[in-house]
């Protein structure tokens, strides 16, 4: 199987760089921050905080996720509920980066993850695909852009789904949880060592072109 990690910040642009890429190759795209906003989600509902570990490890046989593909995109599902659109607000944005720091959820994640890896051909996007999840895919991206752009889009994103929030709420948000995901002990979100930088900053078009050009090279014509 040929796994490609994509990792990077929030707001890097990774989840449409990764769905552009899986459609190109034809692959399965895997959002594994969907997975900590559904058990961020879950965790919310059943009125616990965030940071209580202990809580949170004796609910996690209880969550059912579960990932449905269709036409190469993924869906995800708590029990039997779409929660798709719900798990994108800025409120669940803060549960999942705060319950993505308990070692029992990411222990608890990285096997669902490591199963699709095996079975799929896959585009995974996350922070710690290409350290921890599958130190050994083919090829390993780690998507930058810069500050400006990334709080815009992610604030263009959050107004079109109709939330009522600043660009600077939303640039001070991002930093916050950039600042959590970066320096806390477990997982980071940083670069594998053979990770290759991909500036996302540029249209989609361009960096999908330097992206597949990459893989093919790694893959040498295999993907
Ligand atoms: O990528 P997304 O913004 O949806 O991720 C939500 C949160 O989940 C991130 O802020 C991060 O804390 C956490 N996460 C993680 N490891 C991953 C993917 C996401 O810790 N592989």
């Amino acid at each position: 199987m040929i796994n490609i990690a994509l990792d990077g910040p929030s707001g890097a642009g990774k989840s449409t760089l990764a769905k552009a890429l899986a459609k190109t190759l034809g692959y399965i795209y895997t959002d594994t921050g969907a997975m900590y906003r559904t058990i961020g989600l879950a965790v919310k509902r059943r009125g616990i905080a965030p940071d209580n570990a202990a809580e949170i490890e004796a609910l996690l046989p209880e969550i059912r996720i579960s990932l449905k593909f269709e036409n190469g995109e993924q869906k995800i599902y708590l029990g039997d509920e779409d929660v798709g659109a719900l798990i994108r607000t800025n409120e669940i944005s803060a549960y999942a980066s705060t319950v993505s720091a308990i070692p029992a959820v990411r222990a608890h994640l990285l096997d669902v993850q490591r199963g699709i890896a095996r079975e799929n051909n896959v585009i995974m996007d996350g922070r710690d695909i290409g350290t921890v999840i599958l130190p050994d895919a083919q090829v390993k991206f780690f998507v930058t852009v810069s500050d400006t752009e990334r709080a815009r889009r992610r604030h263009a994103e959050l107004v079109a789904r109709g939330e009522s929030v600043t660009l600077e709420e939303v640039a001070a948000a991002m930093a916050e949880r950039d600042r959590k995901d970066a320096t806390r002990e477990i997982a980071p979100a940083i670069p594998a060592e053979d990770a290759v930088f991909l500036d996302n900053s540029d249209a989609l078009d361009i960096v999908i072109a330097r992206a597949v050009a990459i893989i093919r090279e790694k893959t040498e014509g295999k993907a």
